[in-house]
């Protein structure tokens, strides 16, 4: 097999880069900006790992029957049904739809902690925690700034 050097180059920068940082490597390829109307807010969360304050978002209050959307995207990650009021201040679902979401470690702030993201853009969302009240035993802990809600 011929190989060139760029090409050679490339693969070995590349590949030493994912050894050396493999989340970041893989979560920087896969994480894209496709909405262009996100707010400054929304960007530093999905792309920041920021967090909104709680208490702040519109959705705590919503009990319609529909889907919740990544903002973003458009992926559809929630159904309401699965929708509870954690008392937390942040919108809380006991599960979500099949496959909307890939999970990491995260250790920031001294806590091991499960964050997911949005499996189609890579959108950060929030933490998934083992308490929950449902069956499911989950709370999916999400900020409600990056979701959009569609009512049926
Ligand atoms: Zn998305």
């Amino acid at each position: 097999m011929v190989i060139s050097k760029r090409k050679f180059f490339k693969v070995l920068v590349s590949s030493t880069l994912t050894l050396l940082f493999p989340i970041k490597a893989i979560l920087a390829a896969t994480k894209k900006i496709i909405n262009p109307n996100l707010s400054k807010e929304q960007k530093n969360i999905m792309f920041n790992d920021g967090t909104e304050r709680p208490f702040t978002s519109d959705l705590l209050k919503e009990k319609r029957k529909g889907f919740y959307h990544c903002a973003n995207c458009g992926n559809k990650l929630f159904v309401s049904t699965a929708k509870f009021d954690s008392g937390t201040g942040w919108p809380s679902f006991s599960e979500s739809l099949p496959g909307a979401f890939k999970t990491k470690i995260d250790y920031s702030f001294g806590m091991e902690r499960v964050e997911y993201h949005c499996a189609k853009c890579g959108a950060h969302h929030g933490h998934v925690f083992n308490d929950g009240l449902k069956e499911s035993g989950k709370r999916f802990c999400n900020n409600g700034l990056c979701l959009i809600f569609k009512p049926e």
